[in-house]
């Protein structure tokens, strides 16, 4: 537990004396029967479903559906706009441009720093170590009185891996900004989640999405978990009504489905392990990084032509190979069985070809 951590010293000024946008709903307690507050139209929608009035700005049946799966209480939880919402809105809340810096430990989700530069707020990067773990004595050097957050991403992507637990926590406990800790991929991961250690540490933000495991990209919902008082900064900043009533009735209908999410999540386990193995017994590859996550990173040889290769057969990669810590390397995202077979297949004619 560390006791040097104070929002208020963290935050940007402005966001400190920011009075949030008033919507017309929340001006008002009780039951409201005739609505003429917020100049919607009262005849309804052109549509089989009515989308005329305004959505709940902080997603209340939604929030209490994921507290109880992921057993977060509700004012430990944000919903964004996708990740990329929460991301950006970390950024606006605690970096002044031009002045403060975050550190990016690459290879890794390459958002953080898109949404660095939107901002105009530089970044220190501090490469992870050859097995792409946290090289903690170089991230304590990069740490300066400006550096209010540094970014992990575990599951890290691209390289598919886990930041080793202990590496996190000795980041958390002894830097006094934010550390950010992305798990988009924790549904695939043996490690277990941050989710029930925010009262350890109040500098901690959690992210996870419903964009991988949750089959749900589409609908652009993302979730930051961290302290009280951070969710609502968050809530001050976010755009009024951030997500959508479309994406909040599916939303809630989707999360039903918890047991065939979980059958999926076993199945893709499953899927990249019999890929992992296949790929290593063809000379030509290299190494397969061990994955927590829903792909796979392959160091292979002529990497490049084989994308180009996949690519003309219709199968579309990921080529990370001119990536720092990724040369040679493509990532593979798991797919149907039926999928990774005709992967391999196009994998192996290529290697046969060029023989
Ligand atoms: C895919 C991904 C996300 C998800 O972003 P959304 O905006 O929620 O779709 C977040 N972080 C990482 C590392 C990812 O790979």
């Amino acid at each position: 537990m560390k006791t040097s951590f104070s929002l208020n010293l963290l935050l940007r000024d402005n966001i400190k004396t920011l009075v949030p946008y008033s919507s017309a709903r929340d001006e008002y307690k009780g039951e409201a029967s005739i609505l003429l507050d917020a100049n919607e139209n009262a005849f309804g929608s052109p549509y089989s479903k009515n989308y005329n009035r305004y959505p709940d700005p902080l997603q209340h049946r939604v929030k209490e559906k994921l507290h109880h799966i992921k057993g977060v209480p509700i004012e430990n939880i944000f919903l964004g706009n996708g990740s990329d919402e929460a991301i950006d809105i970390l950024f606006r809340a605690f970096c002044e441009p031009g002045r403060d810096n975050v550190i990016l430990v690459p290879p890794t989700y390459g958002m953080y720093e898109v949404s660095a530069n939107i901002n105009n707020v530089a970044y220190k990067k501090v490469v992870l170590t050859a097995d792409y773990q946290l090289d903690l004595d170089r991230i304590a050097e990069a740490i300066d009185p400006y550096t209010k957050m540094i970014f992990i991403c575990s599951p890290n992507n691209p390289t598919g891996n886990s930041i080793h637990r202990q590496d996190i926590e000795t980041i958390l406990v002894n830097f006094d900004g934010i550390v950010v800790v992305d798990e988009a991929y924790i549904n695939f991961s043996r490690q277990p989640s941050f989710t029930q250690d925010l009262a350890e540490f109040p500098n901690l933000v959690i992210l996870q999405t419903l964009s991988k495991a949750w089959g749900l990209a589409a609908l652009r919902l993302g979730m930051a978990f961290a302290g009280k008082e951070i969710i609502e900064v968050f809530n001050k900043i976010k755009p009024p009504y951030n997500i959508n009533q479309a994406t909040q009735d599916i939303v809630l209908e989707a999360l039903e489905g918890v047991d065939i999410v979980n059958e999926w999540i076993k199945e893709v386990v499953e899927e990249r392990e019999k890929l992992a193995v296949a790929l290593q017994t063809l000379p030509q590859v290299a190494h397969v990084t061990p994955s927590d996550a829903n792909f796979i990173l392959v160091k292979l040889e002529e990497p490049r032509a084989l994308y180009n290769f996949l690519v003309s057969n219709g199968i579309i990669v990921r080529d990370r190979s001119k990536v720092a810590l990724c040369e040679g390397c493509l990532r593979f995202t798991i797919g149907t069985p039926e999928e990774n077979i005709t992967l391999l297949e196009n994998i192996r004619k290529f290697y046969d070809q060029s023989l």
